[in-house]
């Protein structure tokens, strides 16, 4: 079965992937699975440029089929930020606290998750890169909610008022940024598996 390379270090994410693409006739596997060590940095202003230089990198590393996502979260009250600064809104002890913290009371709490996919296609020599994307509108809770998912799962809140931490794990993958931005990509992953 041909190995499909998820270029991300980040557990939450490769659990999450694993069943994502669980349907593709490929081994979903990690960095770790091939003993591949490599930080991508994320210096670009948009999803799309980010996601696209990790799958080309890992893809480049690899010589697998690879996909590679990058994704955040956007609020109405803070400009639709932190958007593609996610990871690094707050500080190391930001996050999900840090936007609690930053929406005064009567705030405008309406948000976006966001994904965007970037998948790169061999030779390693000159990987080709395809994109998709997926949304998930929502709010933010008024306080952390629910166990499961990861980063700012407990304080996305769905239209039907559970957090995104409240869900289990097939209906996370059924509404999430990231099932839907799977959902576009797996015709193309399919095409580039068995063609
Ligand atoms: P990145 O895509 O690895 O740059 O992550 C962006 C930020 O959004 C990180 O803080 C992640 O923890 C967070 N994030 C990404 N996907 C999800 C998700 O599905 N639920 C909650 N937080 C997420």
């Amino acid at each position: 079965m041909t190995d499909l390379l998820v270029a991300t270090n980040n557990p939450g994410k490769i659990g999450e992937f694993r069943r994502l693409l669980a349907h593709l006739p490929a081994r979903v596997i990690g960095p770790v699975d091939i003993g591949l060590v490599l930080e991508v940095p994320e210096p670009h202003f948009t999803y799309a440029e980010n996601a696209t230089d990790k799958a080309r990198a890992f893809c480049a590393a690899s010589g697998l089929l690879t996909v590679a996502d990058d994704s955040g979260i956007e609020v109405a009250a803070l400009d639709n930020g932190p958007g593609v600064r996610s990871a690094r809104y707050g500080g190391a002890e930001g996050g999900a606290a840090y936007v609690l913290s930053q929406l005064p009371a009567g705030a405008d709490r309406s948000a976006q998750m966001v994904c965007w996919l970037a998948v790169a296609v061999p030779p390693a020599s000159e990987p080709r890169v395809a994109l998709f994307s997926g949304t998930v509108a929502g709010r933010v809770a008024s306080e952390p909610r629910g166990t499961g998912g990861f980063g700012y799962d407990p304080i996305f809140e769905m239209p039907d008022g559970r957090t995104t931490a409240e869900l289990d794990e097939a209906d996370k993958d059924r509404v999430s940024h990231r099932g839907r931005a799977v959902q576009a990509a797996s015709p193309f992953l399919l095409r580039m598996l068995t063609g």
